[in-house]
């Protein structure tokens, strides 16, 4: 149950965050392993597990996600350099199953990723 993860106890005050945002609907904060100088994780209070579990009624939820994701990339002073990131499923990457945006930026970006 996504309610059961680390994210869904750090959005309980369970376990400590470097919280940089948060609002009514998500919250937002440092990823412990960072994978750039800025590495931030952005992450909905309704514990969604993965990406294809949303459904029409996320829709206003995970355009409040993107949007934030934007906020705090200026927040950040990332400018219009920063790339946002979201594994779906353990078969691309997911290891933790509450829905989250990661914000990479503070380095050069290549692409494709791997
Ligand atoms: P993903 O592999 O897409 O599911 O991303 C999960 C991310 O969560 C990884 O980048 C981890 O480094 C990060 N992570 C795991 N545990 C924590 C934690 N307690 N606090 C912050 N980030 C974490």
């Amino acid at each position: 149950m996504s309610e059961d993860t680390i994210f869904g106890k750090i959005i309980r005050g369970e376990a400590q965050a470097d919280i940089v945002y948060e609002d009514d609907q998500c919250m937002a904060f440092r990823d412990l392993y960072p994978a750039a100088p800025t590495h931030i994780l952005v992450i909905p209070r309704k514990p969604i597990p993965r990406l294809c579990d949303a459904t029409a009624e996320d829709q206003a939820l995970l355009g409040h996600l993107m949007l934030t994701a934007n906020k705090i990339a200026e927040q950040e002073g990332l400018g219009d350099k920063f790339r946002l990131v979201v594994n779906n499923g353990e078969g691309a990457g997911q290891s933790v199953f509450h829905l989250h945006l990661h914000i990479i930026g503070g380095r050069a970006l290549k692409w494709p990723p791997g």
